[in-house]
Order: C-alpha cells, then structure tokens, then sequence
C-alpha cells in the first residue's frame, strides 16, 4: 500500500511539528528534505512530509516549489494532501500561504478547502477568525517584531484575502461545535456561495478533532500541524492504515552535540539564557560576520576543544533592538544570510569532526543547518516538546536532530532534547 497522506510544508521546523502529530496518532512517517530527485522506499510509511523553505521566497517560486512537491506525491500514491504552514500563520504581505494554497487547489481540481493554524497544546487558538497565541491577539505579540514575517494583523480572513484572488470565508465556533455533519454542511453552503477558502474557528482539541473527522473526503487541507490531529483516526476507520504503537521508536545515536540557534523568538531567547547559565555558549553578530572574514572560523575554533567534553551552544539569536542594528546596517535580508550561511558552515565542519546530535533552533535556520549538511531525510521520532519530535537521518552518517520552531518549547528545550536524543 503507498503512504495515505502526502504533505507539503512550508519550512523545515514546521515540517517536524506536522511529522510529530501524524507519528502522535500512530502514522509511520518520514520526513523528506526539499523536492525529492529520487525514489525513496516508502515500504510501511503511512505519511510523507516534503519540507521546503518556502514561507518567505517569492510567491512564484513558493508555487513552482510547492507544485514540483505535489508532483512526487502523487506519483508516490498518496490520497490525501496537506499543506503545512506555521501555527503563528507566518507570510509575508504577498503571501506564501493564499498563493500556494490556490495552485495546489486548481492542480488538485479542489473547489473548497480550509485553512486553520490553530494548536491549542501550544496556544494557538482561533476565535472569530482571529488567532491567538496564548491570550492575546497574534499582533500584540512578539510576532510582530518577527525578522522575516513581521505579523500586525490578527484577522486570519482580511490577512488570506490580500494573499489570494478567491473569497474567504469564515466557519464560527459554534458551528463546529455543532459536529462534523453539520461542519460539512457548513462546508457545502460555503462553496455554494462561492467561497473557496475558509478559516475555521478552533478554541480546543475537541474542534480539531471534529473538523478532522469533517475534513475525511477532502483531498487538500491546508493549516498548521494542529489540524491533522484527527486525520489518523479517519485512516484508521476506513481500513487505509493499522495505525502503529511504534511510530516513534527510532534507534539511538550516540555522538558530540552541538546546539545551534538563529532564532529571535521569546521562547529561544529565554532557552539560550537558562541553558547557557551552566553550558559554553558563544554568540555570534551579523555586523562582526560581515566585517570579520574569520568570524565563522572562532566560532568553529571556540566549539572545538570544548565540545568533546560535552554539548556546546552557538547562537546569533538577539534581541529587538540588536536584531534592528543589524537590519539597519546590513539590511534584513544580508543580516539573516550571513547568520543562516555561518549556522550552515559551522555544522558542517562540526559534523564532520564527528558530531552526531545537532539541535537547531528557528526555522529558517534550521533550513540553512539541513541544507548544508545535504540531508535528504528523516525518521521522526519521540516527541520532546509539542510540536517538536527527535529525528535521525535516514542516511547514512546516522545523526540524530532536534528541529525547533523558534517559538515552541519550554525554558529547558535544550536540556530535554539532550536527554531524549541518547
Ligand atoms: P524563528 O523560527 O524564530 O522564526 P528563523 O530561523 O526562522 O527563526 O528566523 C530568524 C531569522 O533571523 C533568520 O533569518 C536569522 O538568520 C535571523 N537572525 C538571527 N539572528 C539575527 C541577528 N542577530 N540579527 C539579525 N537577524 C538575525
């Protein structure tokens, strides 16, 4: 049987934060890095994630991406397509979400579908249309200082309608309170009207899990990982998949670490500070990089000697203004190359000094870490916090990886990564 579900995630954090769901639900799953050139042996997988890096590319490109994707999966099999975008409904003003959205629909022939970023476990509710993280509003947020997609809007429907030439609709909590037949009611009078998208309400698990189960027939969802939580159970019910106890088993790496982070988030900010209270940490700059050619180099030359004695952090993740200087100087786009190139350097020259556990913080970042070290995939694993399972290649240096979206995790990520990553 090929996998039932085919996935396309629009960066690599969030790709593991989906895998970490579907593994959750008992779905065998593997995570592919960028569009695939080759075959992958995809003998008892249940679901394939495509993670690209695609939420801040331009909209052609993200499209171009995201089609190419679509193409592998459906020679690969897969039913079911999800389109995977972050819980804090990352985009820039042009998009990437409404546009990919809507060339995965006229390829797919889709006439409706959804898009909900909701993930309660994580604080992400939408309410009336308006997402929140934890309680307050999306834009009052730090994510609206966000490098890359600074968020100032919380209307999940007028933030879709600039990004996409359909109509958008809104699906209120107490209709999906009302069940999944009365949702897919809701769903039909929607598309009857002429709406092609529309955001879904979803304060608690309860509403995910019932607009899962709503979500059955559909060949296309889009959202965060939130929603695919009651996608296994409707595997299961119609005898497509025997859903696994052992998802998560993954054999033990054993190996030097290395933490990376090129994340501003608060939830890393506050990470860096209570694992560099008793661990090496060094901080790299945009501006010193840029002036220093052998900046990488005392990085790399710092980590050395002391990461055979045990794990090390680099970090270039910064504060408000910092990250403001530095956007200043260099504008943003060069600030945060210059970091995603030197976090791509550095792990490459560290892993092939032989370090085998790598935890990397920021999406972006992580992209660029993956990247470097040309890893095409991943066996998911165990969950260390929501959202963020441990990996390891399915190549061979066998290593293992933590891919953490800036903002996911508790104060002690680090810690905990180290401890479920033998
Ligand atoms: P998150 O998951 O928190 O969004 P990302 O890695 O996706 O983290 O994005 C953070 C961006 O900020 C990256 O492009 C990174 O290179 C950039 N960045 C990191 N540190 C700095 C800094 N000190 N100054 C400017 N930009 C930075």
């Amino acid at each position: 049987m090929p996998p039932i579900l085919g996935c396309i995630a629009d960066d690599f954090t969030g790709a593991t934060d989906l895998a970490n769901m579907l593994v959750r639900g008992g779905l065998r799953t593997i995570q592919l890095l960028g569009v695939p050139e080759e075959d992958y042996s995809l003998t008892n997988i249940d679901a394939v994630i495509i993670a690209l890096k695609s939420r801040t590319i331009q909209p052609s490109e993200a499209i171009l991406q995201s089609l190419k994707s679509l193409k592998w999966l459906r020679k690969a099999g897969t039913q079911q397509f999800f389109f995977k975008y972050c819980s804090t409904f990352d985009s820039t003003d042009k998009g990437n979400i409404g546009p990919v959205t809507e060339a995965l629909m006229a390829e797919l022939d889709v006439k409706f579908t959804i898009a909900n970023p909701a993930f309660p476990e994580t604080g992400r509710t939408v309410f009336k249309g308006h997402l929140f993280v934890g309680d307050s509003l999306l834009s009052d947020t730090h994510m609206n200082k966000h490098p890359l997609t600074p968020m100032t809007e919380s209307n999940l429907v007028t933030i879709l309608e600039k990004q996409t030439q359909g109509n958008i609709g809104l699906i209120q909590h107490n209709e999906v309170e009302a069940g999944p037949t009365a949702l897919k009611n809701s769903f039909k009078k929607l598309t009857k009207s002429g709406f092609s998208i529309a955001i879904t309400d979803s304060i608690t698990d309860k509403h995910l899990h019932m607009l899962g189960e709503a979500l059955a027939d559909f060949k296309l969802i889009t959202g965060g990982s939130g929603i695919a939580i009651g996608l296994p159970e409707n595997y299961r019910k119609s005898g497509l998949v025997n859903l696994s106890q052992n998802a998560s088993k993954l054999e033990p790496v054993k190996g030097p670490c290395l933490i990376l982070s090129g994340s501003c988030s608060q939830a890393t900010l506050n990470q860096i500070a209570e694992f560099s209270r008793d661990h090496p940490s060094f901080k790299l700059n945009p501006i010193d990089i840029d002036l220093n050619p052998n900046a990488v180099k005392e990085a790399i030359s710092w980590a050395q000697p002391r990461i055979k004695k045990g794990p090390v952090l680099i970090y270039a993740s910064a504060s408000s203004d910092e990250v403001k200087l530095a956007q200043k100087t260099l504008g943003a786009d060069k600030a945060g190359s210059l970091i995603e190139n030197a976090m791509g350097s550095i792990a490459k020259t560290l892993v092939d000094d032989g370090v085998r556990r790598l935890v990397v913080a920021g999406g972006e970042t992580a992209g660029a870490v993956v990247g470097a070290l040309k890893i095409k995939s991943l066996q998911i694993g165990e969950q260390i916090d929501p959202g963020v399972p441990g990996t390891i290649t399915i190549q061979e240096p066998k290593i293992a990886l933590a891919l953490k979206s800036g903002n996911f995790g508790t104060k002690d990520f680090f810690q905990k990564a180290l401890k479920i990553m033998p």
